[in-house]
């Protein structure tokens, strides 16, 4: 007798979630607790040649890299996207990510509109963007001061560059308003659980189907 498929070896095409936001209004918290709770989506780690901060590391936060090595990445058709933001350049290697959707991994990038357009371009079928609005104004400044890791004119740059950034919010898929941390975290959950289950995502589903059809 023929066996239907197990349900769980349904193969999944692997998606790539895009989270923006201006800086400060927590993008960065919302992305490492799903990672924490999530083990079927991979960080994609960016290239920058912006200097590192305290507390970063290498490779893990950034591959820190100089303009020059940035420059060839770019010629070598070494990125997937890429931009200047806050006066520095920003990319994400195209490698990492086709190995991770490769091995069936959702892939998670932090990087601005200017990133995630690019990748409309060239992966919309692929892409779910979702776009994280600070709760308040007030808010997004004191986010920002409490950091203290820039300079007062670089959080003032930042504050000017905020209003520039949320003014993209309508190019995204989702909008999350981050008044409460936990409750955007769930809600990232939730657009990432049905993303999964978009039919043109579960690329096996036509042998599953047509295997139950047989055992019938
Ligand atoms: P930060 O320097 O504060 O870590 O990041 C500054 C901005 O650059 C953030 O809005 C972040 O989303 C964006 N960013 C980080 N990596 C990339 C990238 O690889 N590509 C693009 N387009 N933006 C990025």
């Amino acid at each position: 007798m023929t066996r239907t498929k197990p349900v769980d070896s349904i193969q999944r095409r692997g998606l790539m979630l895009v989270l923006s936001s201006p800086s400060g209004a927590g993008k960065t918290t919302i992305s490492r607790r799903l990672l924490e709770r999530d083990d079927n989506i991979a960080m994609s780690v960016s290239v920058t040649t912006r200097p590192m901060r305290p507390g970063e590391v290498d490779g893990r936060d950034y591959h820190f890299i100089e303009c020059e090595r940035y420059r060839t990445m770019v010629v070598e058709g070494e990125l997937l996207e890429h931009a200047k933001v806050f006066g520095h350049f920003y990319g994400t290697p195209k490698a990492a990510v086709e190995a991770a959707l490769a091995a069936g991994s959702d892939v998670l990038f932090d990087i601005d509109w200017q990133g995630t357009q690019q990748l409309a371009n060239s992966a919309r079928k692929d892409l779910v963007s979702v776009f994280v609005l600070p709760p308040t104004a007030v808010e997004l400044e004191r986010r920002l001061r409490a950091r203290a890791q820039d300079s007062d004119e670089v959080i003032a740059g930042r504050m000017a560059k905020a209003s520039d950034e949320m003014s993209h919010w309508a190019e995204y898929d989702y909008v999350i308003v981050n008044s409460d941390l936990d409750a955007s975290v769930v809600r990232v959950q939730a657009i990432l659980a049905a993303e999964r289950l978009k039919r043109e995502r579960q690329v096996g589903l036509f042998d599953f189907v047509e295997s139950l059809r047989q055992t019938l």
